[in-house]
């Protein structure tokens, strides 16, 4: 039995299935779009939801306007029409990929999500937010463009490598800071279940929460116009990390590390008590992710870096801090001199 989420957007409300074996419910789209990784595992399978694929690298590099046009361009030598359907079946790359050439493609065609890793099973295949990246930053090029429905298999997460499990349990961790206290005790009361070894039914109730929680938020501000900033907890300071160390830092590791910077500087900012934050870092190093820079940057490219997310606005850096575990508030203009200090108290 599929447990279901729905996201509520009036005329493109849509649903979210979740469970073991879900990919059996999967209709058949117009072009299927998946990664190189994932056509090695699940080839044969994919093969059957739509007549065309398109394969593209796998790898965040890849998620480029040049693979959007290569993609466009299969779909129109196909004569995919405005009534055809994508299907993204991947990560969070092949989603949002997918996603902006859907939105693109004939100005606006149907997309469905599949998504394999447990980041895009907890985050981004939902909310239609897609985009690419340009070399001056991450996501700068996209579109607002809803699914028409997601499908979550847990039973893909079983060739998930570890460290990629570890990468969406950061954006769960950071669910359970931002907005549900519960949520965040049920992963410090089993690390190990989740993945040293991990029991994959255990997953459908916690990626269930999360997109229950995820679209509560995408239902009240669609557009990030306020409470949708919310969800970029640590990733100001992550997307920073990340860039600085060449991508060698991953996404999941950037915002590991953005929400113990983060947590500092709420701590610094007399918004969030001291043994919070601590319960955090407690938790994220539990769950195998990293709490220390190992290497160290320059502050001032550091906040360099996070003047350039396009979450700054007019030469101001915008914070979210939690001010108690379930929690969080958006701060804007936040203090150079304290952000500097949070960068430098992760510091191995
Ligand atoms: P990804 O798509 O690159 O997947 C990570 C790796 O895991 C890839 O090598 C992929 O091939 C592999 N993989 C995926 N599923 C697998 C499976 N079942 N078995 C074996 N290998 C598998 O990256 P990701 O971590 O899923 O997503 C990161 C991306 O998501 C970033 O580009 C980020 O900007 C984006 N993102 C978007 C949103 C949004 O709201 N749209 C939210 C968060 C993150």
């Amino acid at each position: 039995m599929a447990e279901k989420v729905i996201v509520d957007l009036g005329e493109r409300s849509y649903d979210i299935l979740i469970g073991a074996g879900v990919r059996e419910l999967a209709k058949s789209g117009s072009m299927l779009i998946t990664d190189s990784n994932i056509e090695e595992f699940y080839g044969s399978w994919c093969g059957k939801l739509a007549p065309v694929k398109y394969v593209f690298p796998a790898g965040e590099e890849n998620k480029t306007i040049q693979t959007i046009a290569a993609m466009c361009s299969c779909a129109a030598q196909n004569r995919l029409d405005r009534k055809s359907t994508m299907i993204a079946l991947g990560g969070g790359v092949c989603g949002d990929m997918t996603g902006f050439a859907a939105a693109i493609y004939m100005r606006g065609i149907d997309f469905v999500q599949i998504p394999t890793s447990l980041l895009a099973m907890v985050d981004s295949s939902v909310g239609g937010k897609t985009a690419v990246d340009i070399p001056e930053g991450k996501n700068l090029i996209g579109a607002f463009h809803q699914p028409r429905k997601v499908l979550i298999d847990t039973d893909f997460l079983k060739t998930l490598p570890l460290k990629e499990i570890r990468c969406g349990l950061a954006e769960i961790i950071k669910t359970g800071v931002i907005l549900d206290e519960k949520l965040f005790a049920e992963l410090e009361n089993e690390p190990d279940t989740l993945t040293v070894s991990p029991d994959f039914q255990r997953y459908t109730p916690i990626i269930k929460r999360c997109c229950e929680l995820k679209a509560q938020v995408v239902a009240a501000d669609e557009k990030e116009g306020g409470i949708r900033a919310i969800l970029n907890y640590g990733h100001t300071f992550g997307h920073a990390f990340e860039l600085l160390s060449d991508f060698k830092i991953s996404h999941g590791e950037g915002v590991a590390l953005g929400m113990c910077a983060a947590g500092e500087y709420a701590v610094l900012d007399n918004r969030w008590s001291r043994e919070e934050a601590l319960r955090q870092k407690h938790l994220i190093a539990a769950l195998g992710l990293p709490t220390e820079l190992t290497v160290h940057y320059d502050t001032g490219e550091v906040i360099q870096a996070m003047l350039g997310d396009k979450k700054s606005a007019s030469g101001k850096i915008n914070l979210v801090l939690p001010t108690r575990i379930g929690h969080a508030e958006i701060v804007k203009n936040a203090s150079i001199e304290k952000i500097a200090k949070a960068v430098e108290s992760i510091y191995a």
